[in-house]
């Protein structure tokens, strides 16, 4: 039996509150280093539109590398998989987010799956349009679509705040920029893909678009599909293998639910054909996950039964 009530969800984000003390915000990208460690929030989109939710749900977050997965799912609509899957692996690193060191050893130099910094660039410099602006605006209206939000918008603070100290970003982009693996000009790439990171929407919102993951890719209020079905199984499936980074492994024994982590301290469930959740907790583990948005998805977890395996 799923939760239902927002009182069962409080005495989680109570118990899983306790955790954010031994977590650190992220201060790589100045902008982030603001937000409050002991925030959590989390809300739960059933497909029939009841939404439950505990903590200060309407604060908003920016998606960071939550966006990998929404990009992806873009840019496998654009251009198909197999010319998605010619540029970008399938395959787990076990490696941080932001880490170079594979693209050395492998050959040919493309990264090893999209979830990493690697992979989401060149995801990202997939998106078809006809500018940087183009390109935004396509991804901007399919989250929108998802989270059936016409306001949301990128926070510009955040976006400034990553593209000035986005370095090692840069590093990534050359070097895969001399293995043809992108081909447009790096600092262009880096502006769309900072305001893509600092794309920003309240925990209620991020259910939604969970939501509909977890759906199959359907949206059954307006009875769309927005992403098919088959996207939706390979956005999913990487949650699960590449979600949490190097940390997915360990997620999947103990939480069993396909989800994407950000460094804003994001994390967005999928639970296949249930519902969608959206959690915000900003202290964060040594990996870069939310250490009391795990815990909070540990009891829901193991409470409800919840896991896919
Ligand atoms: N914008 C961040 C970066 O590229 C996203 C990383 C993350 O959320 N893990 O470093």
């Amino acid at each position: 039996m799923p939760c239902q009530s927002s009182d069962e969800l409080n005495i989680l984000v109570k118990e899983a509150r306790e955790y954010t003390k031994e977590g650190k915000v992220a201060n790589y990208i100045p902008a982030l280093g603001r937000a409050n460690p002991h925030d959590l929030s989390i809300a739960i989109q059933y497909p029939d539109g009841q939404c439950i939710s505990a903590g200060d749900i309407e604060r908003k977050i920016s998606l960071q590398s939550i966006s990998k997965v929404i990009s992806l799912a873009l840019v496998l609509m654009d251009r198909g998989s197999n010319y998605v899957f010619e540029r970008v692996g399938m395959e787990p690193t076990g490696d941080p987010f932001n880490s170079i060191a594979k693209l050395e050893t492998l050959s040919p130099a493309k990264p090893l799956n999209p979830m990493i910094n690697a992979g989401a660039l060149v995801v990202t410099h997939m998106i078809k349009g006809n500018s940087i602006e183009d390109r935004f605006q396509r991804l901007l209206s399919f989250i929108r679509e998802m989270a059936n939000d016409s306001t949301i918008d990128y926070c510009e603070d955040v976006a400034q705040s990553e593209f000035k100290t986005a370095y090692l970003n840069r590093a990534l982009c050359y070097f895969l920029k001399q293995h043809h693996i992108i081909e447009e000009d790096v600092e262009k790439l880096i502006d769309l893909y900072t305001k893509q990171c600092a794309i920003e929407m309240n925990c209620l919102e991020l259910a939604r678009i969970g939501m509909i993951f977890a759906m199959d890719g359907v949206d059954l209020e307006s009875g769309k599909q927005i992403i098919p079905v088959h996207i939706s199984r390979i956005c999913k499936t990487f949650m699960v293998t590449c979600g949490m980074y190097n940390a997915s492994g360990e997620f999947a024994i103990k939480i069993g639910i396909p989800a994407k982590s950000g460094v804003s301290g994001g994390i967005m469930g999928a639970v296949p054909g249930k519902f969608g959740i959206g959690i915000f907790g900003p202290a964060l583990d040594e990996k870069g996950n939310s250490v009391a948005g795990i815990k909070l998805l540990e009891l829901l977890s193991r409470n409800y039964k919840l896991s896919m395996f």
